[in-house]
């Protein structure tokens, strides 16, 4: 019988997981809101790196671990694969394909904080939808620029920076009135790739405003991968 370790974090690994029945353990990190309506077991918090994974599989007899995290979440990802093969069970990957530019588009690829900032250098109203990373840079603000910082976290205003705590979908009408509203000059994303959060590139589209958008991190090879949720659980179906 196959007992599977999903590794999630994301609203495609939570559809996989509604899927699980109770033999099955669906893991988060306990960033964010933990289900507590699901079938499956859920266990929280990480594992000790990939040692930890490696024996979590071994104690729980996993048969197969399946990466759902978020394509940005490279540490975790990293751990799967490598956890999975020292405990020789399969690992399979939900890859989600990355937003692709389009006609017109102006997205300015960066790698890292430091293009990031030098990238946004002429601008004076970036929108940054990157996560938290933006919160720990709150007193390094050039005096030009104003920042509107939307994460899940919670945090105080700064002398020139918003922040604006909630979590996706969000939808194209909200982006618009944001974007009416606050008037930004400049959207900050990472290519996460999905419908959630997309609407965003297409005001920015509307708009004409560039994007700075950092590069995906490398992922590592495992035995499988998929880019859709539903590939996925058709390929579980067969497993069945
Ligand atoms: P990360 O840098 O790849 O992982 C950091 C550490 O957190 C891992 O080494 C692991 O700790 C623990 N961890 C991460 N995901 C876990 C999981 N599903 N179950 C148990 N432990 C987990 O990850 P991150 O970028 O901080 O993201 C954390 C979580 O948020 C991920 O699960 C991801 O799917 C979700 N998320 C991330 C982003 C993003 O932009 N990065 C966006 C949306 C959702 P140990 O080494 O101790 O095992």
């Amino acid at each position: 019988m196959t007992r599977i370790l999903l590794l999630g974090g994301t609203g495609d690994a939570l559809r996989i997981a509604r899927q699980l029945d109770s033999t099955h353990v669906y893991s988060l990190a306990g960033l964010g809101k933990v289900p507590d309506d699901l079938a499956c077991a859920v266990r929280v918090g990480g594992f000790g790196g990939s040692e930890g994974m490696a024996q979590y599989i071994a104690d729980e007899r996993i048969s197969m671990v399946i990466d759902a995290t978020h394509p940005y979440a490279a540490q975790i990802s990293a751990n799967a694969a490598h956890a999975s093969r020292a405990a020789h069970v399969p690992c399979w990957a939900l890859r989600r394909p990355a937003w692709q530019p389009q006609a017109g588009d102006d997205w300015r690829m960066v790698g890292n904080w430091n293009e990031l900032t030098a990238a946004l250098a002429p601008f004076r109203k970036p929108l940054f939808t990157l996560g938290r990373e933006p919160l720990a840079h709150l007193d390094e603000i050039p005096v030009h620029q104003f920042w509107t910082v939307r994460c899940l976290d919670p945090h105080q205003d700064a002398t020139r920076a918003r922040i604006i705590a909630t979590r996706g979908p969000f939808t194209l009408e909200g982006e618009r009135a944001l974007f009416a509203l606050q008037a930004f000059d400049v959207v900050v994303s990472k290519n996460s790739g999905g419908g959630a959060t997309e609407a965003k590139l297409e005001v920015a589209r509307e708009r004409r405003l560039p994007v700075v958008m950092l590069r995906r991190p490398d992922l590592p090879a495992v035995d499988r991968e998929f880019d859709s949720v539903d590939d996925l659980l058709d390929a579980l179906r067969v497993l069945a």
